[in-house]
């Protein structure tokens, strides 16, 4: 997705691979839920998952379109977006808890962090430095991720 944003404004204007380490922990987030309260449209979904929603929640893509799975354009591109409920996402809870935590979205694992690409094919990792008031401590990316053969990913 192409932002017009300057990269020195919203980043501790540095790029990071995933075996680095850099301040993004949450610390487990301790009871916040802003970013989940405040993802209207903005949870973007790419192909891996899909599947994992499909798989782990045993529905199909026809079956989650239009309960909890809606279709935008993105530069040109139909892109398939979380649904909003009651003002926040659909998966968060009346805890303040995401219901589908071990398979979220690759966007919700990555927050704070964003990417940017350096070509068609290669990205770097970014903190966003004022989206998340609780970052703590540094972390090793691919820890944070937690995704399994995130190289694959
Ligand atoms: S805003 Fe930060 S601390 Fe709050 S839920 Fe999101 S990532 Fe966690
Ligand atoms: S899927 Fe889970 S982590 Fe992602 S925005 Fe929704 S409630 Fe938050």
């Amino acid at each position: 997705m192409k932002r017009n944003v300057d990269f020195t404004e919203i980043s501790d204007n540095k790029t990071y691979s995933s075996g680095d380490m850099c301040k993004v922990s949450t610390g487990g987030c301790a009871g916040c839920h802003e970013c989940c309260a405040f993802s209207d449209g903005t949870i973007f979904l790419d192909p891996y998952d899909v599947y994992e929603l499909s798989h782990n929640l045993n529905l199909s893509f026809k079956e989650m379109l239009g309960r909890f799975i809606s279709l935008t354009v993105v530069d040109g591109v139909v892109t398939p977006v979380l649904m909003q409920k009651d003002n926040a996402c659909f998966f968060l809870n009346k805890e303040g808890r995401c219901d589908i935590h071990s398979f979220r979205p690759g966007y919700c694992r990555m927050f704070p962090l964003g990417r940017i690409w350096e070509s068609e094919d290669s990205f770097k990792y970014f903190v966003q430095v004022h989206e998340c008031p609780n970052i703590q401590s540094k972390i090793k990316i691919k820890s944070w991720l937690n995704i399994e053969n995130i190289k694959d990913y």
